[in-house]
């Protein structure tokens, strides 16, 4: 399954997704720790619901 992570919009395969985060009962995934990290600090600057 292929997902896109919200910080900088790039596309992972969801089992290679090494870094994630649960906000609001969704799964993020991130290609990187320092774009959870940014994520964790402020969800809704990267979400569009
Ligand atoms: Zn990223």
């Amino acid at each position: 399954m292929t997902v896109v992570d919200p910080v900088c919009k790039m596309k992972l395969d969801e089992k290679d997704a090494r870094f994630k985060s649960e906000y609001k009962g969704k799964m993020y995934y991130f290609c990187a720790l320092s774009d959870k990290k940014k994520f964790d600090e402020n969800p809704e600057k990267y979400i569009k619901s």
